[in-house]
């Protein structure tokens, strides 16, 4: 698989791929599934990562066919996430995204409750 477009948008980075699929992750949420040295080093102490509120994604520098460098508005420039890392974290974030659809439930069962009244 290997991405055909990348597009910084405000405080998030998305990736087109060859086969149609878009994945959008937040600034916040690649700062914190950086890989780099520094933050492997925050993980093994059990640190967490400190996230700006309003982080945002800087620049995108594609690193060969490897993956793509992320410099983050913190100055964070460090971490470079393979094309099939980005992938994961989309498809982990689409999950979460899609989790707490308090409002879609709301509907579900205030429609199931009109058609029982
Ligand atoms: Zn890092």
């Amino acid at each position: 698989m290997t991405p055909q477009a990348l597009t910084l948008a405000q405080n998030r980075l998305e990736v087109s791929w060859s086969d149609g699929s878009v994945v959008s992750l937040t600034a916040a949420a690649l700062r914190r599934s950086c890989r780099c040295g520094d933050c492997r080093a925050l993980a093994a102490r059990r640190e967490p990562v400190q996230v700006a509120p309003a982080l945002a994604v800087l620049d995108a520098r594609p690193v060969g066919a490897y993956g793509v460098q992320l410099e983050f508005s913190d100055g964070h420039d460090r971490g470079i996430y393979p094309w099939p890392y980005l992938r994961e974290l989309g498809r982990a974030a689409a999950a979460e995204d899609y989790q707490p659809a308090g409002s879609v439930c709301t509907r579900c069962s205030a429609s199931s409750s009109s058609m029982a009244a």
